[in-house]
């Protein structure tokens, strides 16, 4: 059953619900901490009032094989996002918030549709900035039978409290670690403080999903730690393998990425204005290895999307 159910019936969701919404009127849900009134409409640096936005959803095949399954993972992807990360694939919706606003009852039926489409789970998509929204359209479907695991699919750039209030609610988090050197997530991703709250913040998910479920192929509670490896080792991938193995558990699941393209405003920094070679992506894996990080999925052929979900123990 999944985490959140439970909460439903202890009355604890309620309690989560209406801690994120006070903390939306003075906007501090995530470290950027704007201080505008969310529950009046206003906006801060995400771009998001108090209406969650879609850009779209749908059943899923790409994400790790224990995300997707054979029916897929069902995704919702939000729009608005609290990075701006230079190099983003998805900035139509993120940085150029196209979409639609919905209502807590939308957002339920979308839940709702993507269980009766047999996804394996609900995948929130960039979920931060909305974790409050979701959580009130989670009520309102578990009311209506929704009865499958939630993914929490965020950059990880998020405040340790509100990952405190997601306890015994989300069932997975798949979190990035994007960056091990603050002054490269400032300069690519305007974040001057990203790698600290990133590393709290996983900590505080390690904490609550220490470890993974799988039950025939799927996850169904766990953490997996995403690492999306960037041109000329910009995400310092060596400090963010060194801190996994050592504050967190070298049997953690790692999904380690090669799918780096160079869109929207990548252009302007002409040292990641490329992709990924495959040297570059040779010695992540080095690095994944000597820190005893095995478990989990590689990307063997530089495809943007799908995951080859070879296990790493055969790989590295
Ligand atoms: S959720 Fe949005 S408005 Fe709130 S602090 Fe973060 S960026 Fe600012
Ligand atoms: S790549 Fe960066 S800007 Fe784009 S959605 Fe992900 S975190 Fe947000």
């Amino acid at each position: 059953m999944p985490k959140y159910i439970e909460a439903f019936k202890k009355g604890n969701l309620r309690k989560k619900i209406e801690a994120l919404m006070r903390m939306e009127e003075n906007c501090c849900i995530c470290p950027r901490r704007c201080g505008v009134n969310r529950l009046k409409n206003k906006t801060g640096y995400c771009r998001t009032g108090l209406f969650a936005k879609v850009y779209s959803y749908a059943p899923h095949k790409g994400e790790e094989p224990v995300i997707s399954g054979k029916n897929g993972s069902g995704t919702i992807f939000f729009s608005g996002c609290n990075l701006n990360c230079c190099y983003c694939q998805n900035y139509q919706f993120s940085q150029l918030d196209e979409g639609k606003e919905v209502n807590k009852e939308t957002l339920c039926d979308m839940m709702l549709e993507l269980q009766k489409q047999k996804c394996h789970n609900i995948n929130l998509v960039t979920p931060t900035h909305v974790s409050a929204q979701i959580l009130d359209a989670l009520e309102l479907a578990i009311t209506k039978g929704l009865n499958i695991p939630i993914v929490y699919n965020t950059s990880g750039y998020e405040l340790p409290e509100v990952i405190e209030i997601l306890n015994n609610v989300v069932d997975i988090y798949l979190v990035d670690m994007r960056y091990g050197d603050t002054k490269l997530a400032t300069k690519y991703s305007n974040a001057t403080d990203y790698t600290e709250y990133n590393q709290q913040s996983v900590k505080e998910m390690f904490k609550q999903a220490p470890s993974a479920k799988i039950e025939n192929g799927i996850m169904t509670e766990g953490i997996i730690i995403r690492h999306l490896v960037l041109p000329q080792d910009i995400g310092a991938t060596e400090r963010i393998a060194e801190f996994i193995s050592k504050a967190l558990s070298k049997g953690i699941h790692i999904s380690l990425m090669s799918q780096y393209f160079p869109f929207c405003n990548a252009k302007k920094y002409p040292e990641i204005n490329r992709r990924i070679t495959k040297k570059e992506y040779a010695q992540a894996k080095v690095i994944m290895k000597k820190y005893g990080l095995t478990n989990g999925w590689v990307q063997e052929d530089n495809g943007l999307i799908d995951l080859a979900g070879v296990n790493l123990k055969r790989n590295i």
